[in-house]
């Protein structure tokens, strides 16, 4: 890069790469600022925690109670403007910055459900916990620190994704069992995306599987998708397994969803995420008519 930056034999078609490159490393500064051992307190302000319901198939189409909420983070940022994780989450890995955010998110998250709780609202709160963090010494000072603040971890689900658990099996079911021993419940996320086998499945002490956009998506237009669907919930089902189906999209998506088993369901049919504030609006509006989607 420094022979192309002293202006010899730059190629017009590098633009975009480099401009991507120059990007990167200004994020990843931007990061540390933001979230690295200097940083104040004013720098978490950049980052906010939106909410995305969980709404229950009992009752049927547009009926279903809400039940929870899944923490997204986004990044306010000072000159881009808001970021969503995809265009951060890597280089927060690479800058080893993922654990702090996601404490920072799980700690605002836990205070804002346990303020929606004590309002009468009967949700529990689900965060992502990355495949780094689980293998972080901070994670489980993180949960009694949790607790200690007043969250019951009994409202309160862990979401990990298939493919993080896999890249040390044995470790991951270890933490796993630190996390549930806890009280916390167990998700695993973006579900038939990995490749777990299920003799592994069997032995997590999971309470919730979450069945991937990919195949929810493609659900109602191919038979073999919504066969591998239905197999996956009676899978998870003889476990104990809750199932959750994400990125639920339209009405007739939902109504196969529930044919297939599923036992809820999030996506933009429902609400996109939003601020706490907003959900909370969205949220009693939903209670007042409770009928409508
Ligand atoms: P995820 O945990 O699988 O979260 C669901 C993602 O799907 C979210 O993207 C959400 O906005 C999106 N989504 C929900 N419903 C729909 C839908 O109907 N259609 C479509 N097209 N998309 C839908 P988002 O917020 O961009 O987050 C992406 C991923 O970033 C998350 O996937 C999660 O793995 C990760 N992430 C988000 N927040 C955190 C965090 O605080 N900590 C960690 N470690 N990871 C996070
Ligand atoms: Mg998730
Ligand atoms: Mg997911
Ligand atoms: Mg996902």
């Amino acid at each position: 890069y420094a022979a192309k930056a002293s202006g010899h034999g730059v190629a017009v078609h590098d633009d975009v790469a480099d401009r991507a490159w120059r990007q990167r490393l200004a994020l990843s500064d931007d990061l540390h600022l933001a979230l690295g051992p200097e940083a104040g307190p004013e720098a978490a302000e950049q980052f906010e925690v939106h909410y995305q319901p969980q709404v229950s198939a009992t009752g049927g189409t547009g009926a279903g109670r809400v039940v929870g909420v899944e923490a997204l983070v986004r990044w306010q940022h000072p000159r881009l403007g808001m970021l969503a994780p995809g265009a951060f989450l890597d280089v927060l890995e690479e800058r080893r910055l993922m654990p702090a955010l996601t404490a920072l998110v799980a700690r605002r998250a836990v205070a804002d459900l346990t303020e929606w709780r004590a309002a009468g609202h009967d949700l529990r709160l689900s965060f992502n916990l990355s495949s780094t963090h689980l293998s972080d010494p901070g994670l489980l000072p993180l949960l009694d620190e949790l607790v200690t603040s007043g969250a019951d971890p009994a409202h309160v689900v862990v979401e990990v994704t298939e493919t993080s658990l896999m890249n040390d099996p044995d470790r991951a079911l270890a933490t796993c069992q630190d996390i549930t021993a806890r009280g916390f419940s167990l998700s695993i996320d973006d579900f038939g995306t990995g490749y777990s086998s299920l003799a592994y499945l069997a032995n997590l002490p999971a309470d919730e599987l979450k069945i991937d956009r990919t195949f929810t998506s493609r659900a109602l237009a191919d038979e073999r998708i919504a066969a591998i669907v239905a197999g996956t919930v009676e899978l998870a089902h003889h476990l104990g397994l809750r199932v959750v189906a994400e990125g639920v999209e339209d009405p007739a998506t939902l109504d196969l969803l529930h044919e297939l088993g599923c036992d809820e369901s999030q996506g933009y049919l429902h609400s996109r995420p939003v601020p706490a504030a907003e959900f909370l609006r969205w949220l009693q509006a939903r209670e007042r008519v409770p009928a409508v989607l």
